[in-house]
Parts: structure tokens; sequence; C-alpha cells
């Protein structure tokens, strides 16, 4: 057999902490290396394969895109375009009227920035700590951990990071030159750190009274993730600009940067060779379709309750809390979370991190229930091999 991990390692940057298998094929929850190992997928792509992988209903309309038409410059009006905009926004917040077509999550955050500024002639944004936002110039200064901006200075100029979900601070910070407030509604790389109604309320009000743009990051918590479509729906909070990406597509690169009527951004003031093709667009129809009609808000919220209250009937000493909202669920540890996400690994059962001390569980949607057990059943079985 070809050896793929020497050829990655050979010729790949070593940006990634590499785990120790190569994954060649996937069905829905599951996964296959190439010795044929079968995994549950709690990692799907890092929260991208909300629809499962390989979702059929994805795959066909991948397939008879690609045999009418991949790539249109945006110059073009397109049929597979014209349809995923109008999706999006009937599925979206109803301040939420224009979008603006990507292909990742930094660049949809970067896109926020740029339109912010150009929108309000400000030049400050507000950010969280432990908020994260993508690794580009413009989305890593927006990103609180300095671990990943401290080699790459200067970064961009005017980004102030506040506690989450601490409404005092996030006043004080404001000025006359703030554009926007930036910030997620559940924490995903910060930890799964779930923010408060309450909170966002406030944050809304004052983006009102100081003419600031409120930007929501739901790259990660968007597409039915935490139980609803989007995780601003559980508190009826309406953004200005709301950043999607990851499981926008059914696992084809895409992004979006939808917006009120409030903000502008004029011909020829931004751009994407890729943003908007129609082969992205065509999948991200079909999920959408696909998440619509099987309700997978529901699902994603039923299933995750049903996740956390069979792992909660267990005690373990080296556990803090659990946290979820929907199927996005955080376990802390009191410890490092690395080599329990090894002995996962070993027993069919993929997870990650977030930070050093959370395991952090992102299962397609679509997962069921008897596969649910098996990674509740495995994970008791590491965390209670630590215990005392
Ligand atoms: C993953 C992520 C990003 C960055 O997305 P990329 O597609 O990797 O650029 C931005 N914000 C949040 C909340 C994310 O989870």
């Amino acid at each position: 057999m070809m050896d793929f991990k020497g050829l990655e390692k050979q010729y790949e940057f070593d940006v990634y902490p590499k785990r120790d298998l190569v994954l060649v094929r996937g069905r829905n929850a599951r996964v296959w290396d190439d010795q044929g190992r079968e995994y549950i997928d709690c990692v799907a792509g890092h929260g991208v394969a909300n629809v499962g992988h390989c979702n059929e209903k994805v795959v066909a309309a991948i397939e008879k895109q690609a045999r009418q038409l991949i790539s249109c410059s945006g110059i073009f009006y397109n049929d597979a375009r014209a349809l995923i905009l109008q999706k999006l926004v009937s599925i979206a917040p109803r301040s939420l009227q224009r979008a603006f077509l990507c292909n990742s999550g930094s660049e949809s955050i970067e896109a926020a920035i740029k339109f912010a500024r150009f929108t309000t002639k400000r030049k400050d944004f507000i950010c969280a700590m432990r908020g994260f936002h993508g690794r580009t110039m413009g989305a890593m200064s927006a990103t609180f951990n300095p671990e990943y901006r401290k080699d790459f200075e200067p970064i961009v100029h005017g980004f102030h990071y506040v506690p989450f979900n601490h409404f005092g601070k996030l006043k004080e910070t404001v000025n006359d030159d703030t554009a926007g407030v930036i910030v997620e509604i559940v924490q995903g790389e910060g930890g799964v750190h779930i923010g408060n109604g309450e909170y966002f309320a406030d944050v809304r009000k004052l983006c009102d009274e100081r003419g600031i743009l409120l930007i929501i990051d739901e790259v990660q918590t968007g597409f039915c993730r935490t139980g609803k479509m989007f995780a601003c729906n559980h508190f009826d909070l309406e953004p200005d600009i709301m950043c999607l990406a990851k499981a926008i597509a059914g696992g084809l690169p895409m992004g979006a940067v939808l917006c009120s009527d409030k903000v502008q951004i004029p011909f020829g003031k931004h751009g994407s060779t890729f943003g908007g093709n129609p082969l992205a667009c065509a999948a991200a129809i079909a999920a959408i379709d696909y998440m619509l009609e099987n309700r997978l808000d529901e699902q994603a919220k039923d299933k995750g309750d049903y996740f956390v209250g069979k792992l909660k009937e267990h005690e373990f000493a080296n556990v803090r809390e659990v946290r979820n909202l929907g199927l996005m669920i955080g376990i802390e540890l009191k410890e490092k979370s690395t080599p329990y996400i090894l002995k996962l690994i070993e027993k069919g059962v993929l997870a990650m991190p977030a930070g050093a001390t959370v395991l952090r569980l992102l299962p397609p949607l679509t997962i069921g229930k008897e596969e649910l057990d098996f990674v509740v059943e495995k994970l008791v079985e590491v965390l209670a091999a630590n215990d005392g």
C-alpha cells in the first residue's frame, strides 16, 4: 500500500496535530481508515459534516452540477447562486436581507471587517476573550488567543478583547470609533462556552444606541448544530452581520456573510474568484434542504440532550463540567484532553480538543442513537480508567 502518512509528512507543512490514521471513506457518522478500521466520527471535519458524510442528496447535487457548470465568475448571473442566496436569506434571522458568498470562515470574517469599516467609517472592533474567528490576518486579529497572533505582528490595528458574557466590560470599551462587535454565540475553539441571552440583548441594544454593527460568527454554530438553524435563534437575536461557513455546503468549502440593510458595500470594493461558484452553491442548496426536510435542528437538540443525559448518569473524578447546546458538546476535564482523545481513537471514536482541557464532540447531526450510545460507552471507559 502507498505510504500516505509518509507523503504528507514529507510534503506538507506540519501545522496540524496529526492523528495517526489515514481516513479514506465516510458514510453518515462513520469513517474508515486505509486499514479498513471503522470509527464513529465526532470530529466531522471540524463541525462540517452536519448532514453526514457523503449525504446522498448532496452527492447527487454535486454530480448533477459538476456536469452542468462548475465555475462561473461573479460578473455573470447563475441559477444555482440565485437559488442559494434566496434560500440563505429565507432561513436567516429577519434582519438579514443580503449576502456575500465566499469560501471559508476566515474569509467571511475578513469580509465582515471590511463591510463594517466601510459602512460605519470607523476603525475599531470589540471581540471576546477565548473567541476564535480564523487564521487570516483580519480574522486572526479578531481572535483572542495571543498564541495565534504573536509571531505575525503587526496584526490588523484596532481590535480589543473583553470577557465573554460580561456586558459591563464591553460597554466600558466601546468608543466613538467602534465599528463592530464580533462575537460567537457558543465559543467553539475557545472551549464550548455558551453565551447568555441577557448579555446578547444588552449588546444588541448598545450597538443600536451607538451605531455599532453587531457581527455574529456562526461559522461553527450555524446550520442546526446547536438545536436551531442558527444559534442566535435561541435568543431571538437579530445581528447586523452573520458569518457562516463550515456546514453550509454539505462538506464543500463555502462561506457566506449575511447582512442587514444597514450594511453597505458598493461596486468594486470586495470580491472573490471562487465565491458563489455553482458547485458549492448546488451542494449548499441540497444540504440546507436536507436539514429543513429532516428537521436536523430538532434532531440536534434531542440527540444532544440524550447524549449528555446518558453521560451524566456517570460520575467522573476527572471531569469538571459537561456543557452542550444541541450537538455542540464540550467535556471540560481537570487535566489535558489529548491523552483521552488518543485513547478514544483506539476504541473507534474520533473527538477533538477545544483548548487544552476540553474534549469536544461535533458529530454529524444525523448520527444514530446506537452510535451515540457507543460513544458514551467508550467515553465512560476512557474517563473511568483514569479515575483516582
Ligand atoms: C472554524 C471557524 C472559523 C474559521 O473558519 P475557516 O473555514 O477555517 O477559515 C471562524 N470562526 C469560527 C467560530 C470557527 O469555528
